[in-house]
Order: C-alpha cells, then sequence, then structure tokens
C-alpha cells in the first residue's frame, strides 16, 4: 500500500472556487469594458522576469526586493545569460566595457541574436566560467507588473506608436510577506499605466477618474483616495535629506524599522503605523512645503483636473509608496470592511522609470489595483451575490428520449442559455431533487408523451408553475427570465 499523503495548497496562496471565480470573472470583465473605453488595450506579460529588472525599478533597498521576492536559478542557455551568471559571480572578472574581438567573433557565431555590446571584458578561467554556468541566471516571480510593462515598452520600440501608449493588465504577484486577511504570497493586481512624451495633469486625473468608473461598475462604495505629490528628482533629494537630517535628531525615539530607514529611504518612515511614533512624524518637514516651482504647479492643475471631474480627495503629506521609481502624483486608494490591510489601489508618477531601464526619456503613470482585497470589500459589502449557475435541468425519461434532450441542450445553449443535462437516465425524484439543489431556476421534462405532442413541459422550480410550451416558447420564457 502506497503511503497515504496529502498535499495542500503553500502558505500564503488559496485557491478561488466557484462561485466566488464568478465573481472575479465578472469584476475582470468590468475592468476589461470600463479601460476599454478610455482607450486602454489589454498587454499579458510574463510571469518571471530577469531578478534584475526588479532590483533596478523597484530598487534594492525596499522590502519587495530585499526580503519579499521569490527567486532562482535558472540554468545558462545563452552566450548573454553566460555573461551575466558570470558576472553576479564574479563582478570583479567581469567589465562590461571593452570585450576582446576573438571573444566577441566565436559569440557572435554561435549565438548570433545575443546583443554582446553589454558585455565587453571578461577575464575568467574555464573552471570559473563553468562554475558560473552551473550557478544559472537569476530570474524571480514578479512581484509588481510596472517594471514588465515598461520592459516590454522598451523591448518592442512601443514610443513609435501614435499618442500615449495606454496598457492594462491583470493577473497574480508573488511577495513572501507574512500571511493575514488582505496579504498573501500570491495575490491579483489589475494595474493599468500610461506611458509617453506628455505629463500633462489631465493624465493624472483621467486615470484616476478612469478607477472610479470601474469601482462604481463593480459597485465598491464609501472609498476614499489620498493624493501627495512626492517631487521630483530636482526637489525631492533636498527633501529627503532635510528629512534624514530631522529624523536623526529625534532617532532615539523611534522604533528599530524606523531607524533602518533614517538611512536607507527616510521617506518610509512617515508610512510607519507604529502609535508611538505618530506624534514624532506630525512635527516632521513636509514635502508640500519644499516643491520646486514645476511640481507646484503640477499638482496644483492635477487637484484642478480633480475638481473639473467632480472627484474629491484627501491631501496627504505622508502618502509616499513604498517603491522608489515614483515622483510627483502619488495616490492610493483604501476602502471599507478591510481592517488594516484597507489600500485597494496605490499609484502614481514614474517620469524617470523608462530611462532607467534603458530607454528613451519618457513619462509615465499608473495603478495596481488589489484585487483580492477588492473583492474582501464587495464581500464585506454584501456585493458578492452569487449568480445562479443552472438556468435550465433538463429532466429526460426513457432512452428514446435522450436524443431529442441533447438537441434540445444545444441549441439553448447556443443561445447562451446555462443547461444542465444528466449524462445519463436518472430517476424522475432524483433529477427534480439534483436541479433543486444545483439551484436551476427550471426544469424541462422530456418524456415520450412530449415528444409525441412536440411540447415539452416546463416548471419553475420557485413556485413549481408547471406549463407546457413548443421549443420556440421554451426559449423565449428562458430568454426573458
Ligand atoms: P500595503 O501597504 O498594503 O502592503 P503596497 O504599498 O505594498 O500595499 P502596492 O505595491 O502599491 O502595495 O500594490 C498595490 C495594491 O496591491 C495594494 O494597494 C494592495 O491592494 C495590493 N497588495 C499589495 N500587496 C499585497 C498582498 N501581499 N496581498 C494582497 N494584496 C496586496
Ligand atoms: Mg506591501
Amino acid at each position: 500500500m502506497p503511503e497515504k499523503v496529502q498535499i495542500r495548497a503553500i502558505k500564503g496562496v488559496r485557491d478561488i472556487l466557484p462561485p466566488e471565480s464568478r465573481v472575479w470573472a465578472r469584476v475582470e470583465r468590468a475592468a476589461q469594458d470600463v479601460f476599454g473605453t478610455f482607450g486602454f488595450a489589454e498587454i499579458r506579460l510574463p510571469i518571471f522576469e530577469q531578478t534584475e529588472l526588479f532590483a533596478r525599478s523597484v530598487g534594492g533597498d525596499t522590502d519587495i526586493v530585499g526580503k519579499e521576492m521569490y527567486t532562482f536559478r535558472d540554468p545558462v542557455e545563452t552566450a548573454e545569460g553566460l555573461f551575466k551568471a558570470a558576472f553576479e559571480s564574479f563582478p570583479d572578472k567581469v567589465e562590461r566595457e571593452e570585450l576582446p574581438e576573438d571573444i566577441r567573433s566565436m559569440l557572435a557565431q554561435s549565438t548570433p541574436n545575443v546583443p554582446l555590446d553589454k558585455w565587453k571584458k571578461i577575464s575568467l578561467t574555464l573552471p570559473m566560467l563553468s562554475e558560473a554556468m552551473a550557478h544559472g541566471e537569476s530570474v524571480s516571480l514578479r512581484p509588481e507588473a510596472t517594471a514588465s510593462v515598461v520592459r516590454a515598452y522598451i523591448e518592442h520600440g512601443m514610443h513609435t506608436l501614435p499618442g500615449d501608449v495606454k496598457l492594462y493588465y491583470m493577473g497574480p504577484m508573488f511577495r513572501r510577506e507574512r500571511p493575514q486577511k488582505g496579504r498573501y504570497r500570491q495575490f491579483y493586481q489589475i494595474g493599468a499605466e500610461v506611458l509617453g512624451q506628455s505629463d500633462a495633469p489631465g493624465i493624472d486625473a483621467e486615470l484616476i477618474e478612469m478607477l472610479f468608473a470601474f469601482f462604481g461598475r463593480v459597485g465598491l462604495e464609501g472609498l476614499t483616495l489620498d493624493l501627495n505629490s512626492i517631487g521630483c528628482k530636482e526637489c525631492r533629494p533636498k527633501y529627503v535629506e532635510l528629512l534624514r537630517a530631522e529624523l536623526l535628531k529625534v532617532k532615539d525615539k523611534l522604533g528599530a524599522d524606523s531607524q533602518r530607514r533614517i538611512e536607507t529611504n527616510p521617506l518610509r518612515v512617515l508610512d510607519s503605523k507604529a502609535p508611538d511614533e505618530q506624534a514624532i512624524i506630525e512635527e516632521l518637514p513636509r514635502i508640500s512645503d519644499h516643491l520646486c516651482e514645476a511640481c507646484k504647479i503640477h499638482f496644483a492643475e492635477v487637484r484642478r483636473q480633480l475638481d473639473i471631474r467632480g472627484i474629491t480627495y484627501n491631501l496627504n503629506w505622508r502618502l509616499v509608496r513604498g517603491l522608489d521609481y515614483y515622483m510627483r502624483t502619488t495616490f492610493e486608494i483604501t476602502a471599507p470592511g478591510l481592517g488594516s490591510q484597507n489600500a485597494v489601489c496605490g499609484g502614481g508618477r514614474y517620469d524617470g522609470l523608462v530611462e532607467l531601464l534603458g530607454g528613451l526619456p519618457t513619462k509615465g503613470i499608473g495603478f495596481a489595483i488589489g484585487e483580492d482585497r477588492l473583492m474582501l470589500s464587495l464581500e464585506a459589502a454584501g456585493k458578492v451575490v452569487a449568480e445562479p449557475s443552472v438556468d435550465a435541468f433538463i429532466v429526460w425519461m426513457g432512452a428514446s428520449t435522450q436524443a431529442t434532450a441533447i438537441k434540445v441542450a444545444q441549441r439553448l445553449r447556443a443561445a447562451g442559455i446555462k443547461v444542465e443535462l444528466p449524462p445519463e437516465e436518472f430517476k424522475f425524484k432524483k433529477a427534480l431533487g439534483l436541479a433543486d439543489k444545483l439551484g436551476a431556476r427550471y426544469a424541462i421534462l422530456i418524456g415520450e408523451n412530449e415528444i409525441a405532442a412536440g411540447k415539452f413541459t416546463l416548471k419553475r422550480l420557485a413556485d413549481a408553475v408547471q406549463t407546457s410550451v413548443t421549443e420556440v416558447e421554451l426559449l423565449e420564457t428562458l430568454r426573458a427570465d
């Protein structure tokens, strides 16, 4: 006898089962519909990428890259991969400068599609190369998708497309966080990005307008929009230095996390939820008093554009966002019913990111909605109503009626009606009992008498009212209801 094992889903991930999965599908369709009306098109992205993509864009100092990514080694398959692996294993032996001509031509022949100009000088012995090869390339499950969108934008030369490039995506993200309500290790985001030459504040406002149109469509209410500007590379570094200096003065009164962040990422201290740090944070200098002229004008115009659209917001100077690449406009939307994990959407502008990843200077702004939390909030508001999964249950009686039952099922399904057809003959009582348990709205009774008369018996299960109908009338009734 084989040993009995029970394999369960791993910690922090979960299955989304019917009927809940139907609500997820409805929410995703709403996103497709609403975003489509704003001119956004879907981009489908890989779930894993080179680790370097996230390290560069999200930032090495962030919790995400520092400790939350699922990273693993993939065996090397290309010359470029080998150099990358070699660079990671022996950084002082590989330079991105000058590659000897003989190696270059050898590699150009063996792997014509690999760009070698990035990898110029290499001084590795054979054992080192084979070690690097075994070590492999570092890849990571994506913790977020903006970096991938930007990578794809550059890789496919999308800057040549007319107008702003407006893309949305949806799918799973992975972060090794402490699992709790509204926080999972595999969670789902629906996000959108606008990339192009313009940073007109109207883009920021329209993106937020689109979010509210979407939340309105799915029926999520009681939302709060927090808004801030965190400046640009002109004014933010000066503010961060000032903040760091002020934080150093109160360092002893801060907790360990905040103390560490004074060095690594002082803006993140503003994010702290620690109760005894709140009074101290309130006294810190505020970015709004230190924005440069251009950022002040941009922010004022974003607010005016929101006003025109009738969108209300709270100014929140402590809203900084965790990712390094944000600048100017940042926003977060919180929803009721979620406890402390109440942010359902975060977003902001990232005008330097495309360049940081090797593209041309490009403006960008985007958001990501946490779909799991959106669903929890809908549930808390009693908005997760399972639609019936069966419109009509066909009860066929007598082997000679099966062929007719199959044809009726085919025609009803082709008309979009959800039909359950027993695969073998069921006793009448069992069939009706099952129709009831499945929540079917109607039972269609097909027996030899019905076939002879050219009519079916249609039974409405809610009140057991029975009518005798032709197939045309059957379709009309089911459609109308
Ligand atoms: P939080 O402060 O709640 O950790 P975050 O700043 O890390 O959020 P973002 O990276 O901006 O979140 O992601 C956007 C949205 O994705 C969040 O507002 C949230 O709704 C959702 N989200 C982020 N991490 C998780 C997670 N581990 N589980 C479920 N949803 C998440
Ligand atoms: Mg987080």
